[in-house]
This record gives C-alpha cells, sequence and structure tokens, in this order.
C-alpha cells in the first residue's frame, strides 16, 4: 500500500468518523503530517493514535477531509469497482421503470465528490473535488469496464471546482455523445441533450413524484406544470388524460426541449409559456383562469439557514397564487430541493397561504427524493428534496 500522510483529528470528531459522517471541518484537525496536496489521500487517526479511516484532503476547502472508508486499505480499482457494484445493486429496481437513473450520488454512495447519471446507453460524470480528480483515470477505466457505456459525457460543476483550486470544462471523456439521448421513464420517453441541460442533464430526483403526481390526473383535468423544465411532470399527467397541459419556465432552451418531448409522446392540448412563474400566476388569476392540478418546482430558493426566511416568503406567495387558481377539489404539488428548507417549512408556508386564500387544504401525502439520490441518516444534507401533495377543498 502506498504509504499515506497522517491527520489527527479531534477526540470529538473520531465518533463522528466511525459512525459514517463523511466529512471532516478545518477545525475539527489538529495536525497533518507534513503539507499534503489538495486532493492527496490520507490516514485518519485520533488524537492517541487510534486508525480511524481513509479520506482525501483538501486544504483548501472548509470540508478539508472527505472520508472514503473506516477501513484500512488502499482506495484502488477493487474498492471502486466494489462501490460501483454497490451502487448498481441498490439501482436494480428502477431498471424495470426506466432507463435513466442516478448511479452514483457521491457522499451517499460512498463516493464524495462523484456523482454520475446514466441516461440509457450513456453517462453523464461530474468530478466536483480534487481528491475525485485525482482518481478520475481509475473511474473513468472503472466505468468503462461495468457499464460499458457507449459514450461519457463531462458536465462537472464550476461552483464546486472552483472551490478546490479546479478549472472547469465539459467535454466528451470517453467514446462518442450523440446530441440527444433517448430515455423512458414509466412510459413516456423523454430527449435528453447533454450539451445544452441544466445540472447533469435531466432531474432524475424527481422521477417517482411525477408519476405519484400524475395518478391524480383525471380525464377533463387542465394541469399547470410551473418550472417544467423539459416538461417531466406535464408530460405524464398528459398521459393520464388531462385535457390541457401548460408548461412554464423562464428557460427557452428547456422550453424548446419539452415542445421537443411532447411530440415525441404523440401528446395533444399543450402549450408552453416563457414565463417568470410568479409573474404567470398573477396573470393567469387576472385573466380567470383555472386549473385541477397544478405542480410547482422551483429552483433551491435557499442556499443555507439564513435564507431560509425568505424562502419560506416565495413558497408562500407561489402557493397562495396557486390556490387562487385552483378549482375545488384540485391538487397542489409544492416540492423545495433546497436542503436548508424543511417539510415543516412547506407546511408553513402552505397554511400561511391558505389563510390568504381563505381555502382548507387536506395533505395527501408527504413526498421525497427517488432511490436513486439515497437518503441516509449519517450523510448530512443528503434528504434534500421534499414535496407536500395537497387538496383546495370543495
Ligand atoms: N419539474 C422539472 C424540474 C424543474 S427544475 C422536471 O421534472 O424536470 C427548475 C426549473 O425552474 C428550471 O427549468 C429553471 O429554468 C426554472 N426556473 C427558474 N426560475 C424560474 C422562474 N422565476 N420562473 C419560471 N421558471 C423558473
Amino acid at each position: 500500500m502506498k504509504i499515506m500522510k497522517k491527520v489527527i483529528v479531534k477526540n470529538s470528531t473520531a465518533g463522528k468518523i466511525t459512525s459514517g459522517f463523511p466529512w471532516i471541518y478545518r477545525n475539527e484537525i489538529l495536525a497533518v503530517e507534513e503539507s499534503a496536496e489538495p486532493g492527496e489521500l490520507v490516514r485518519l487517526h485520533a488524537r492517541g493514535g487510534a486508525f480511524l479511516g481513509i479520506g482525501y484532503v483538501n486544504p483548501l476547502s472548509q470540508i478539508t477531509v472527505r472520508v472514503f472508508c473506516t477501513e484500512d486499505r488502499s482506495i484502488d480499482k477493487e474498492f471502486l469497482m466494489g462501490k460501483i457494484s454497490k451502487a448498481l445493486q441498490k439501482r436494480h429496481d428502477l431498471r424495470e421503470v426506466t432507463t435513466a437513473y442516478r448511479l452514483i450520488h457521491a457522499e451517499a454512495d460512498e463516493l464524495p465528490g462523484l456523482v454520475v447519471d446514466r441516461y440509457a446507453d450513456f453517462l453523464a460524470v461530474q468530478i466536483n473535488t480534487a481528491g475525485m480528480e485525482r482518481l478520475r483515470p481509475l473511474i473513468l477505466s472503472c466505468l468503462v469496464e461495468t457499464v460499458q457505456p457507449a459514450g461519457i459525457y463531462e458536465k462537472s460543476e464550476e461552483k464546486f471546482r472552483s472551490k478546490e483550486g479546479l478549472a472547469t470544462e465539459e467535454k466528451v471523456l470517453h467514446g462518442r455523445v450523440p446530441e440527444s439521448i433517448l430515455i423512458e421513464e414509466y412510459g413516456a420517453r423523454f430527449i435528453v441533450r447533454l450539451k445544452e441541460s441544466q445540472k447533469t442533464g435531466f432531474y432524475l430526483d424527481q422521477r417517482r413524484n411525477r408519476q405519484r403526481v400524475a395518478l391524480y390526473v383525471r380525464a377533463g383535468f387542465d394541469v399547470l406544470d410551473l418550472f417544467s423544465n423539459t416538461g417531466g411532470f406535464g408530460i405524464h399527467a398528459a398521459f393520464r388524460g388531462a385535457r390541457s397541459v401548460r408548461f412554464v419556465d423562464v428557460s427557452a432552451t428547456a422550453l424548446r426541449q419539452a415542445e421537443e418531448n411532447v411530440l415525441l409522446n404523440q401528446l395533444k392540448a399543450v402549450e408552453t409559456a416563457r414565463a417568470d412563474a410568479f409573474h404567470y400566476i398573477r396573470e393567469a388569476y387576472e385573466k380567470g383562469r383555472f386549473f385541477d392540478l397544478i405542480i410547482v418546482d422551483p429552483p433551491s430558493f435557499a442556499q443555507t439557514r439564513r435564507t431560509r426566511e425568505s424562502a419560506v416568503r416565495a413558497f408562500r406567495q407561489l402557493i397562495s397564487g396557486c390556490l387562487r387558481l385552483l378549482r375545488g377539489g384540485g391538487v397542489l404539488a409544492v416540492f423545495s430541493c433546497s436542503q436548508a428548507v424543511s417539510l415543516e417549512d412547506i407546511k408553513e408556508a402552505s397554511l400561511k397561504a391558505s389563510g390568504d386564500t381563505g381555502s382548507r387544504l387536506d395533505i395527501l401525502d408527504y413526498l421525497l427524493q427517488d432511490i436513486d439520490h439515497p437518503v441516509r441518516p449519517h450523510i448530512p444534507n443528503s434528504l434534500y428534496l421534499k414535496g407536500l401533495l395537497l387538496r383546495k377543498e370543495v
């Protein structure tokens, strides 16, 4: 085994590592043997000398060490292959319902800093830390060997990499990657354009919720899909026999793809509107429009607990606006993808909104991210996507 430098942590941190917590902050470190380079593998020890685990260090980052494992072993091909095959196993059941899923979800799959999405025969990869960057060639060869993709495309996130002192470039890493990839999800088909899409291509975390929400659609329903992106929720609703579906998003690119997806699935009575969702709901109210199902799936309104209050206000405003557009008996699905906003916060915003609009609500269901984005109690923020399914009383 290659000799790794030692990092000594506070006694209070030792227990956290043993129970699986994967992050060590700068102020938890007592000493680093010699000067470790960004991304270098290190051995973690308690003050008394006891071995705690293996991780990688980046002195540039507040999260100074990310832990791989609590065994004393090398981080080699066998280790990575083991993690990939465990991740594949966890997603086994999803293969019956979709050809696209997140294969590796970073810390939640014990591979901090690495995200891999599978889109049919292709992979989109994010290498977001210096530690993972050092393992890049090995990771790529393991992915090629286990998944045998026709192509791999890099979609690493600049906002993470710049904090780690790394440059970012989107590019093909292996094989060939076409302009558009066809995927299937619960019988609906979608085109994913990796090169022009947001994040790693498609909002896979909402898969199960798209299907669940669509189950409430009845013939004759008018559906409003706010923050629609490429049409995920609305397409499933149209499949279930909605009379009309309206997609609203600020991104022209996303709406163009939504239109493509509508054609692909031979759906009718679908319209797109490029607009700010807050604006749109005010205008629709003035025009006297009504809907039976509304989906609200905005981008993260709060990155930290400090901005939580303004996020809750934004939710209250959105939910109030939607309740005014909802027919009695209609259903509203509200989501937050920010770890700083809790389900309680969305409930609180809903309660205020029901007061604002004089409507009474039933909570039909609580929703969370699909299983390819594992929620693990010992991983911070691993539960980030939550939703509330509400019915407006007649
Ligand atoms: N529901 C989608 C994912 C939504 S992601 C799905 O299932 O695939 C959030 C979307 O909100 C993005 O497409 C982004 O372009 C859009 N967006 C961001 N701010 C917006 C705003 N103020 N009004 C409307 N859309 C907005």
